[in-house]
């Protein structure tokens, strides 16, 4: 697998005690993305965080409310969770660059050309591309669930080989299994049917957003273009490069 896009979900970079970002899992993930790249791979992370970062840094007790509110978080942990990955991405020598998404530079052809051009540069530049969405502008991502179906829509952009959503949960279960004991482990899919995706459920942790009912989505979405990809649980960051080993994890839809 050459290029690779790696998402990583809120549930995955928040620490569920303090609300804020979890340093240790975020070095971690720096590290393997640094050592893919040190392998000749391209490399784009797309991160979720930036709204939770904000609320910590601005000291609000509650989640919030309104969209408004939420931009506003937005761009203050935006800033600063890209500060945080800029500063272990140069201890491991590596450039990383900052792309935020809007709705636009997903669906105009002009604007989606230009993004393409874009990353393309900076793959080419040998930089890492951060993406997040740009929630302090466009509300689209905050409406409609996390980052997931914005990283298939990358992932389709640079034309990836694999897209890996690291999560907070081995991958797809038949039933949410935190709802359901009886749900049973899915590890691979190669046709994704109506049965399958009704079996995607929302997230019932206060953390997550999309759940894996956008997660289907972007499976179906990359599969489309061309790209593999995988849903791994990002507890333990080290099973990116395994996964490149070629050990077996998560769910994998072809
Ligand atoms: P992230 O922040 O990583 O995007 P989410 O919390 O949005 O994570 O989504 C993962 C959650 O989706 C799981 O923790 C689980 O509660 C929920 N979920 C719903 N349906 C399923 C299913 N069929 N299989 C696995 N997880 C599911």
């Amino acid at each position: 697998k050459k290029r690779i896009v790696v998402k990583v979900g809120t549930s995955s970079l928040i620490h569920p005690e303090t609300g804020g970002l979890d340093l240790i899992k975020v070095e971690r993930l720096v590290r393997e993305l640094s050592d893919l790249h040190n392998q000749g791979r391209d490399v784009i992370l797309v991160t979720s965080g930036a709204i939770g970062v904000g609320r910590k840094a601005a000291g609000l007790k509650e989640k919030p409310d309104r969209v408004s509110l939420k931009q506003a978080c937005a761009a203050i942990g935006q800033a600063r969770l890209m500060m945080i990955y800029q500063k272990f991405f140069a201890e491991y020598n590596q450039v990383a660059a900052q792309i935020l998404m809007t709705r636009n530079t997903m669906l105009n052809q002009k604007n989606r050309r230009h993004a393409q051009d874009t990353f393309e540069e900076l793959l080419e530049l040998g930089a890492i591309p951060v993406v997040n969405a740009n929630d302090s502008i466009s509300t689209f991502e905050i409406l409609h669930g996390d980052n997931d179906t914005l990283s298939a829509i990358v992932a389709s952009l640079v034309e990836a080989d694999l897209l890996i959503l690291l999560s907070d949960i081995d991958g797809l279960y038949t039933d949410n299994p935190s709802l359901n004991p009886e749900a049973e482990f899915i590890p691979y899919v190669k046709e994704l049917d109506g049965n399958l995706k009704s079996m995607g459920k929302d997230a019932v942790s206060g953390l997550g957003t999309g759940g894996m009912t956008t997660k289907l989505i972007a499976a179906e979405l990359a599969t489309s273009v061309g790209a593999d990809m995988l849903i791994a649980n990002g507890a333990d960051m080290s099973v990116l490069h395994r996964i490149m080993d070629g050990q077996p994890y998560g769910t994998f839809f072809q």
